[in-house]
């Protein structure tokens, strides 16, 4: 059997063997989704991360497939009506990944949207979900609410609506894409920086590092794509100017906040969601400036205090506190860059530009519009290599190959045993611990796992990475350090 260190060989030299077609900077969903396309046309593709595969944004989001029912109010009726198609792409090329569900949005007499204008939005949502969302919208009394949120503020409630968008896992996401991108026969590597690159002839000659072991090597590439989220402007020769804003989750137990579908609670011109993960509610989320480092987000004392300031308005007789929180996690959207307006008002829509010949910049944008970013990517770029003949196929191409049923990925984290760990490790790069137990098992954010589950977790990985007790002990070590941090 292979093990990790000989996987890891065997990409670098697939990497620097010989010239890439294209170079995709960046193993979160937007790189992923260029990998797996541009792969799946043939092209010569390679992908490197400088931390695990998704430990950026793309862990970190409220997990939702949607057109965006706020963005309608901002009059962005064309991004509405795309990501509304995209989610629906990805409901049937990843069934395992999108799960629909109802979101109930109440109305307040003199506070927020009127309830006349959420039928009227939801209907139009609806049919800019070409006429086919996963569900119709409806309308529902000030009593049918009640009766459906019992707990729900009721002084000057006058009815609610109810539409439909999809959760998703965004980290399952982005490794069954590249599952499928290694398939069509990418080259995919974590832990391994891009540093520099210049342009020699047709060739960008550029410089990565291995981050395990501090080495460099020299990959050459036709084209590069730069799509490092909100590192996108600090790349050599990128030209995306960004605004970066934050977003924290809470994760609570779902008994204390019994709550049959999603609810969207109103706070000024934001909205906050409510939605239901297994035995676990997922609350978020906050949406602030942000100026430092990304890698250096954190979830800070006054975000949660925000949630559950907002939580316990709508739901008075719950007396949510910190002691119902399970996990939370905080993440930094990569927002094309406009100084004018609240963070909340910064367009979603996506950006990709091609500032020097052979180099791609594709930022901003939503997990929901990913394969549709990728996909007008790598339409520009064979057209560059004179591949145009070959057409996209990842609409219609299933993420998993048919029949292979997604024993270790789906909404819900995947059972915790051995056999899933050596999965992880064999078949999906995991070469830290908290690569398990964050991204691809996901079991910290739903757990509160107690310190022999986390031992367990550990000593399997050990025995499938082959693992010293030392270096066993100083991931140990790591995870409790960053748990401390992060608040998991
Ligand atoms: C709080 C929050 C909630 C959100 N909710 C939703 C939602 O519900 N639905 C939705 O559709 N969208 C949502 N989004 C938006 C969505 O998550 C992002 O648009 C998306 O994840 C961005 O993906 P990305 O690949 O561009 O960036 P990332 O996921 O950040 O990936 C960039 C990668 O580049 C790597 N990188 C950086 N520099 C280098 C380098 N020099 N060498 C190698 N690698 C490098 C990083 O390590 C990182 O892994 C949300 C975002 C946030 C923050």
């Amino acid at each position: 059997m292979k093990t990790a260190l000989m996987n890891r060989t065997e990409t670098w030299s697939r990497l620097t063997a010989a010239p890439l077609d294209v170079l995709v900077i960046g193993g979160g969903i937007v790189g992923s989704g260029v990998a797996r396309d541009a792969a799946m046309r043939g092209l010569r593709v390679g992908l490197i991360d400088q931390q695990d595969f998704a430990a950026g944004t793309s862990s970190r989001s409220s997990r939702l497939l949607h057109g965006g029912l706020r963005y309608l109010e901002q009059g962005r009726v064309g991004l509405v009506r795309e990501s509304s198609h995209e989610k629906k792409i990805i409901h049937r090329i990843a069934p395992h990944l999108s799960q629909p569900l109802g979101f109930i949005f109440p109305a307040y007499r003199g506070l927020g949207r009127p309830l006349w204008q959420l039928r009227v939005g939801v209907k139009i949502y609806d049919l800019l979900c070409g006429g086919r969302n996963f569900q119709p919208s409806r309308g529902f009394t000030r009593t049918e609410t009640l009766e459906m949120l019992p707990a729900l503020k009721a002084s000057n409630l006058t009815g609610s609506v109810r539409y439909f968008d999809a959760l998703t896992n965004d980290a399952r996401l982005v490794i069954d894409t590249l599952r499928s991108a290694e398939r069509h026969g990418a080259a995919v590597l974590n832990y391994a920086r891009f540093r520099t690159s210049r342009r020699a002839g047709e060739f960008w000659e550029c410089e990565a590092e291995d981050v395990q072991t501090g080495n460099t090597c020299s990959i050459q590439a036709r084209t590069i794509v730069n799509a490092t989220g909100p590192w996108a402007n600090q790349v050599p020769h990128s030209a995306v100017k960004l605004r970066l804003t934050k977003g924290i989750h809470l994760v609570l137990r779902r008994e204390r906040l019994p709550v049959p579908e999603a609810v969207v609670i109103p706070d000024g011109r934001r909205i906050i969601f409510v939605l239901p993960w297994g035995e676990r509610i997922i609350l978020g989320t906050t949406d602030t400036d942000f100026k430092a480092a990304p890698e250096s987000v954190q979830v800070e004392p006054g975000d949660r205090e925000y949630l559950l300031r907002a939580v316990n308005e709508y739901f008075p007789a719950l007396g949510l506190s910190e002691r119902d929180v399970v996990s939370a996690w905080a993440g930094v959207r990569p927002l094309i860059a406009n100084p004018d307006g609240s963070p909340s008002d910064i367009s979603r829509a996506h950006q990709i530009r091609c500032p020097e010949p052979g180099w791609w910049d594709v930022a901003g944008g939503k997990l929901t519009t990913y394969r549709l970013m990728a996909e007008q990517t790598v339409d520009q770029i064979a057209r560059h290599l004179g591949a145009a003949d070959r057409p996209c196929a990842t609409a219609d191409e299933p993420l998993l190959p048919a029949g292979e049923a997604p024993q270790f990925s789906g909404i819900l984290p995947a059972p915790q045993t051995r056999d899933t760990v050596e999965h992880f490790v064999d078949r999906e790069w995991a070469l830290h611990l908290d690569d398990v137990l964050l991204r691809r098992g996901g079991w910290a954010h739903y757990g509160q796992m107690n310190d022999a589950e986390i031992e367990n977790v550990a000593q399997w990985f050990a025995a499938a990475a082959g693992w010293s007790p030392d270096q066993t002990e100083s991931e140990l070590e790591h995870w409790r350090a960053s748990c401390q941090r992060d608040g998991c």
